[in-house]
């Protein structure tokens, strides 16, 4: 997160945001969470255990949907032969893209 989702307030590394108060401490959970699904998938992925990898990158992609969630995704999708949601992954990571 880099910023604010209320107020658009650059980010601090506070649970609070410093301008609206808003309690970012469930997102930055959730985001945490999400990495770490993605750090699965990766593993999962280096050991060639590509349903494993699908699933952690399923959850990774359900808790945060970022186009690098979305581009693990696709990838263990074509892995899995679930090529139809290799394609919406992809098409949603790279729209989304900077
Ligand atoms: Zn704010």
């Amino acid at each position: 997160m880099e910023r604010c989702p209320t107020c658009n307030a650059k980010y601090t590394g506070k649970r609070i945001c410093h301008r609206c108060k808003s309690d970012l401490g469930l997102l930055l959970d959730t985001e945490q969470e999400a990495g770490e699904y993605l750090e699965k998938a990766m593993s999962a992925f280096a050991e060639k255990d590509f349903n494993q990898m699908f699933l952690h990158a399923k959850r990774a992609c359900a808790l945060q949907r970022t186009p690098e969630a979305a581009r693990v995704l696709a990838c263990a999708s074509l892995l899995v032969n679930k090529f139809d949601m290799a394609m919406n992954h992809w098409s949603f990571a790279s729209h989304h893209d900077k």
